[in-house]
């Protein structure tokens, strides 16, 4: 059995003082939670979030991680930086990164490894843009995604990672992946997973559907047998629509 993961990946939003806000709504909300739960939150919010959740079932993550230890990288942080401000998840290889800042599969990979290292618990995400859906080309893709992502990482490394299955044109847009579509690529990547790791590593994985999840269409993707879980931007933002969405994972 694995247990399915939601996580809040709040983008560029909230100021400290909203995340205060945010996150003490939220606490009674997910307490009784089943699966885990955690908030990726703006580095700025990281250590108010940790020290506001502190002993409770919610888990901070970071948005990116630096591929190196320290040194010259302007604008980046190190994962010591996001360990010491109580980060225990980092998302890696977000398609707005891709998109906006020229993140590739390789920096992907090396960001993956950065985290494995330092014992951060990676998201990785990976999905197809709507021209390669049309294009019959989404598994193509995925496989590409998550082998050039998981390039030098063990099998005893994989097996605590988390990769998220987000379709592009599912971000953001309103635009969900049907529960079947979801289903079908997230048990694709998890045989590619198998041919790199074998059935063990693959079925421990948990592997989460991101792409306008929220409170109306969470019970459906989630009753797939094939989706542990969720990646959650827009509804992550509003505490009842996104302790909804941790109700509904179990
Ligand atoms: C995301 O940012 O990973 C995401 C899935 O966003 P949204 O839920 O808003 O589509």
């Amino acid at each position: 059995m694995r247990k399915p993961i939601i996580a809040g990946n709040w983008k560029m939003n909230k100021t400290a003082a909203e995340c205060r806000a945010l996150v003490t709504e939220l606490l009674p909300k997910v307490k009784g939670a089943k699966c885990d739960v955690v908030v990726c939150v703006p580095f700025t919010d990281i250590a108010l979030a940790a020290e506001l959740t502190k002993g409770s079932n919610i888990a901070v993550g970071a948005q990116n991680i630096a591929w190196a230890d320290s040194g010259a990288f302007t604008g980046e942080i190190s994962a010591a930086m996001l360990v010491e401000a109580g980060a225990s998840y980092v998302i890696i290889g977000h398609s707005e990164r891709r998109q906006y800042f020229g993140e590739t599969d390789k920096s992907v990979n090396a960001r993956l490894l950065q985290a494995l290292k330092t014992g951060l618990k990676p998201i990785v995400c990976v999905g197809e843009l709507l021209a390669e859906r049309e294009g019959g080309l989404t598994e193509k893709v995925c496989r590409t995604q998550v082998v050039g992502a998981f390039e030098g990482v063990s099998a005893e490394q994989a097996a605590g990672v988390v990769i998220a299955y987000e379709p592009v044109w599912a971000i953001g847009t309103g635009k969900t992946a049907t529960d079947e579509q979801a289903n079908e690529t997230i048990g694709y990547i998890r045989s590619v997973v198998k041919e790199l790791y074998g059935e063990k590593v693959a079925n421990g994985m948990r592997i989460q559907y991101g792409g306008s999840m929220n409170a109306k269409n969470v019970a459906g993707l989630m009753a797939q047998p094939e989706i542990d879980g969720g990646l959650i931007g827009g509804a992550s933002l509003k505490a009842e629509d996104f302790s909804i969405i941790v109700a509904a994972a179990k």
